[in-house]
């Protein structure tokens, strides 16, 4: 069956990159003596194509989106037609030349597509082989040689690893490709979910009040009082690594030497023992509000207000008294 690489032809402000090009130009030549590899490029945006015309080692077929809106580089626009593209093609490889915008475009899609991304590769030949890539390490002093591990991959290769182009002749076979703004919705659980994150609450290590719930909070549902209490004080949750650990909260949230270490001006402890390991990660903050049933519970030390009491009690009392005193306001 024959194995179908996209590979993807970069332009700024109208011009195909050189690197791109003659990376491009090796591909096609490395191919047309492999009968099952079939090379596909896709130019997003409007691009001046007598780069191309008479230069190249084969006819490339050449995939042409000349919608305005990619004349511009835009990260998850440009990300998400190459995906769609990619899946469309069955394309099981993806080829970019290693510059500034694929290192930064290339992760994106590997996450998308939840593909290897082998960066910086130095032999194109090696990949054409076995699929492996070969990087040179430490300096440049050893090469190290690396198999993907998923069923489709991502190579950025450098621009030293290929041959300028000889003197060929042959031009590139331009489809124009649609863009239809549905199919760019690639991964609608990666939508929602990214809706969800702008809509929801804040990053722990940002927000300028942190409340946060560790193993006295008995259970994730009961972390619901701390989520109502960080929307009506404008912040965000986090959590000890107990709480992470039970499963109750993401560990995104977590605080401490290893989570997030967080400055906030006010932040609200409930719940906490107080470890050396959850200090860590708030020693930057303003005041310190802890909420715990045990009196000598090391939290005491370092906060600057404490209520003594179980978390489920004195919980819904200080947001139904925050509440009133917002309504007030
Ligand atoms: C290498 C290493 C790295 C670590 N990194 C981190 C880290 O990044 N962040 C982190 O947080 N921890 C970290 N830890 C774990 C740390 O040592 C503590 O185990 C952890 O911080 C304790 O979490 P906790 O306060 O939720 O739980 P506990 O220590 O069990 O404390 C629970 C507290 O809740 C109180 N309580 C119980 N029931 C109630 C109630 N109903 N109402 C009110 N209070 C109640 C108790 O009195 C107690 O003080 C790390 C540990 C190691 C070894």
């Amino acid at each position: 069956m024959k194995q179908t690489a996209l590979f993807f032809l970069e332009q700024r402000e109208g011009v195909i990159r050189k690197a791109s090009l003659q990376l491009w130009n090796r591909l096609l030549a490395l191919s047309s003596s492999e009968p099952s590899f079939r090379v596909v490029a896709l130019l997003a945006g409007a691009a001046n194509l007598d780069a191309c015309n008479g230069r190249l080692a084969a006819h490339g077929e050449l995939l042409h989106v000349s919608n305005e809106l990619f004349n511009r580089y835009h990260p998850e626009r440009y990300a998400q037609l190459i995906a769609s593209v990619a899946d469309r093609e069955a394309a099981t490889s993806i080829f970019f030349a290693d510059t500034t915008l694929s290192r930064e475009l290339s992760p994106k899609l590997s996450l998308m597509l939840h593909a290897s991304l082998l960066s910086g590769c130095t032999s194109l030949e090696r990949i054409m082989q076995d699929g492996a890539a070969s990087r040179a390490l430490y300096a440049g002093t050893v090469q190290g040689s690396f198999m993907p591990l998923t069923e489709r991959h991502l190579y950025t290769v450098l621009a030293s690893s290929t041959l300028p182009s000889a003197a060929y002749s042959c031009s590139p076979i331009i489809h124009p490709f649609p863009y239809n703004e549905v199919e760019m919705v690639h991964d609608f659980g990666m939508l929602l979910k990214l809706l969800t994150m702008r809509q929801g609450a804040l990053d722990v290590a940002e927000a300028s009040v942190v409340v946060a719930g560790g193993r006295g909070m008995g259970s994730a549902e009961a972390f619901g009082m701390l989520e109502e209490l960080a929307v009506l004080l404008g912040g965000a949750v986090g959590a000890t690594r107990q709480a992470v650990d039970a499963g109750w909260r993401p560990h995104s949230e977590q605080i401490g030497q290893t989570g997030k270490s967080i400055a906030p001006a006010l932040y609200v402890a409930c719940g906490i023992s107080g470890s050396p390991q959850h200090f860590a990660g708030i020693s930057g903050a303003g005041t310190i509000v802890a909420l715990n049933s045990d009196p000598h519970a090391p939290i005491f030390s370092l906060a600057h207000y404490g209520l003594v009491g179980d978390v489920h009690q004195l919980l819904p009392k200080l947001i139904f008294l925050l509440q009133e005193c917002l309504q007030k306001k």
